[in-house]
């Protein structure tokens, strides 16, 4: 077995070319072939968004505080908050952050296919971002 302890995996920020404002990760586990398994917690400060991506075997998201949104392509913006999961399906383009007044953080599980999780999109834009959302 390993133990991985957290004072030796520190915190990094989201990359800009793939978020919207600030964004901060700690990486939980990434187990190694042929295991799939990864999962990340996520914290969004407030205003805070992923650009649209894929993930090839779908993901969950588990939040653990604040009150978030989510989008998948086509469909209206969802408000999350602390103790909602959502699943987004393999291959569906989708965004997910936190409100614009208020910050989330949330768990991201999800399987690597070819080591690949996720593909990533172009940003989300301030209209699609700013449209209300259902509750
Ligand atoms: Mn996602």
């Amino acid at each position: 077995m390993e133990l991985m302890k957290s004072t030796d995996r520190p915190t990094r920020r989201g990359p800009t070319d793939w978020f919207t404002g600030t964004v901060w990760q700690d990486p939980i586990n990434e187990a190694p072939e042929p295991a799939r398994a990864r999962s990340v917690r996520v914290g969004f400060e407030p205003g805070a968004r992923t650009a649209w991506h894929t993930h090839p075997l779908g993901q969950t998201l588990h939040v653990l505080s604040g009150v978030g949104l989510v989008q998948a392509l086509g469909g209206p913006v969802r408000t999350i908050r602390a103790g909602d999961t959502v699943w987004i399906p393999p291959d569906e383009k989708h965004w997910h952050g936190a409100k614009p007044d208020i910050g989330m953080v949330h768990l991201a599980i999800h399987e690597a296919l070819d080591g690949v999780h996720i593909n990533w999109m172009e940003k989300v834009s301030d209209a699609d971002y700013r449209a209300t959302p259902e509750d």
